[in-house]
């Protein structure tokens, strides 16, 4: 087990090398990256830098616990060490937010009252359904039996990103678990800490060695080696659709099973008839919600012409109120961006609305001389055309754009390469499922942003993604299905 390291923010970082076959260990190369706190630009600590070598002894780790005791536990049995892995959670809930807050820079409140509590119940939905995989029986032609098993789809690889560490470990773990599978997991090479951290829960729990294995690291290493690695039967990746692109030719080779969650440039659709207050918070949240990192951001917001100019009002009112900071201050609203790259990546992007002629009305510059800050911007004026229209940002960064009607929203709401989510804000009920209907996205919200629960089916149309995550269907990419047919008398 690695030493425990002692930070300025007094947030104790205890597991920085690789998990593999239950055991704590250093890459096989001696490498090691800094993890970076994105408040201060300090290091937080190094952790082990895993490569080819590390991800071979990895699914070898997790290929025997297939074989193993895992491979044939009583389902029941494997829902039971899930549960004591989501209380264990629980029991810890301060010290994963903190560290989460730490790694990430989001704001511990956020950490507190949704990341750890959504990673825990992600975990008790999945655990309920350990042993409620079922197959069918079906009457087929002639004397036979027939009947179908749902067994585990193997090994899977698990390459996730920064901006819900601890969430996104869930939304993997989960299923994987309940279906019997066992993990080779990369964390994102900004923010490994805390799905170390849980890995240590679940092996506390007693989730057998070798069922879930960590090797952080860099995506083009690790993370593909993961993917190339025959021994992988699948991967579930969430992350930018160009890395699914890379992802997908590299599984090829082996025709993995591929899930993928990836970005997004939703649509949020404000009708004049909307209840206005709850629009505009609901506006504001969806995508200034994390920073802006999220990949449903409401980063498109459509507002109905008459209701513009009160729209622009508010939104900057709010935009000036919001409390910038250090994310560990639990009055703390909005943090910095998770690293350096993504902080040019925002402010290139800002430029670029600057130029087109949009009319930045609130923001647009670094907040502070420390930490990856920026101020919460927002962009009237906005044309489809303009690249801040039509480019995924991930940052702080709202795009207003006008529109006139129903048919023409719609439209234009569907104008992208992405189909991650949308919503809308209408007091008219039949608007609403009209809207529903139409527009081409994985998730739909009418007068609320941003709802997620375990059991609601999250992912992608189009460039978005491929497959869903969550509720029952989302442990389907985790099982195979057998057929198998009996010839009776
Ligand atoms: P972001 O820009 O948000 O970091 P990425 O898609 O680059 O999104 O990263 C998401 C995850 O994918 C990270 O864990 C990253 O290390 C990993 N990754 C990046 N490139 C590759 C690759 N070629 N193969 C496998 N994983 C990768």
């Amino acid at each position: 087990m690695a030493t425990a390291v002692k930070n300025s923010s007094a947030v104790e970082v205890r597991q920085t090398t690789c998990f593999i076959g239950g055991k704590w260990v250093p890459s096989r190369s001696g490498k090691t990256f800094a993890t970076i706190n994105p408040a201060t630009e300090e290091v937080i600590s190094e952790v082990a830098e895993g490569d080819t070598a590390d991800v071979d002894a990895a699914v070898e780790a997790a290929r025997k616990a297939l074989a193993g005791r895992w491979g044939s536990m009583d389902a029941r049995d494997r829902g039971r060490l899930m549960y004591k892995l989501a209380d264990l959670m629980e029991e810890e809930l301060e010290e994963l937010a903190a560290l989460e807050s730490l790694d990430n820079g989001k704001p511990i409140r956020d950490a507190r009252a949704a990341d750890v509590p959504l990673a825990i119940d992600c975990l008790r939905y999945y655990a309920g359904f350990a042993d409620k995989i079922q197959g069918d029986t079906i009457p087929i032609r002639g004397n036979y039996f027939c009947y179908t098993r749902r067994e585990p789809v193997g090994v899977v690889g698990q390459i996730i990103p920064w901006n819900f560490p601890m969430l996104m470990v869930a939304w993997k773990w989960g299923p994987a678990l309940a279906a019997g599978c066992t993990i080779v997991m990369k964390p994102a090479e900004q923010t490994p800490l805390t799905c170390l951290r849980m890995a240590r829960l679940a092996q506390k729990a007693g989730i057998p060695d070798g069922v879930i294995n960590v090797v952080p690291g860099y995506g083009p290493t690790a993370g593909a080696s993961i993917v190339r690695h025959p021994g992988v039967d699948k991967i579930a990746f969430t992350g930018e659709h160009t890395t699914a692109q890379t992802i997908m030719k590299d599984a090829s080779q082996t025709l993995k099973r591929l899930t993928f969650e990836l970005g997004g440039k939703s649509p949020n659709i404000i009708f004049s008839d909307a209840n206005l207050d709850a629009a505009i918070a609901g506006a504001h949240f969806g995508l200034y919600f994390n920073q802006g990192q999220c990949c449903c951001a409401g980063s498109r917001v459509f507002v109905q012409e008459s209701v513009h100019d009160q729209f622009m009002e508010r939104i900057a009112q709010m935009n000036k109120a919001r409390k910038l900071g250090n994310p560990l201050d639990p009055q703390t609203e909005q943090g910095p961006q998770v690293d350096q790259a993504q902080f040019d990546k925002i402010m290139h992007y800002i430029d670029i609305g600057k130029s087109e002629g949009a009319n930045c009305v609130t923001g647009g510059k670094r907040y502070g001389d420390r930490g990856y800050f920026i101020e919460p911007t927002v962009f009237d004026g906005v044309t489809d055309d303009m690249a801040i229209a039509r480019d995924e940002i991930f940052g702080p960064v709202m795009s207003v754009l006008k529109f006139k009607d129903v048919e023409e929203v719609i439209q234009r709401g569907n104008n992208t390469c992405y189909g991650l989510a949308a919503a809308v804000w209408t007091r008219d009920i039949g608007k609403a499922h009209h809207l529903a209907a139409k527009l081409r996205a994985g998730t739909v919200w009418v007068n609320c942003y941003d709802v997620f629960d375990a059991a609601a089916p999250f992912g992608g149309f189009k460039m978005s993604g491929i497959g869903r995550e969550l509720g029952e269907r989302g442990l389907d990419a985790y099982t195979e299905s057998k057929t198998v047919t009996v010839a009776l008398g």
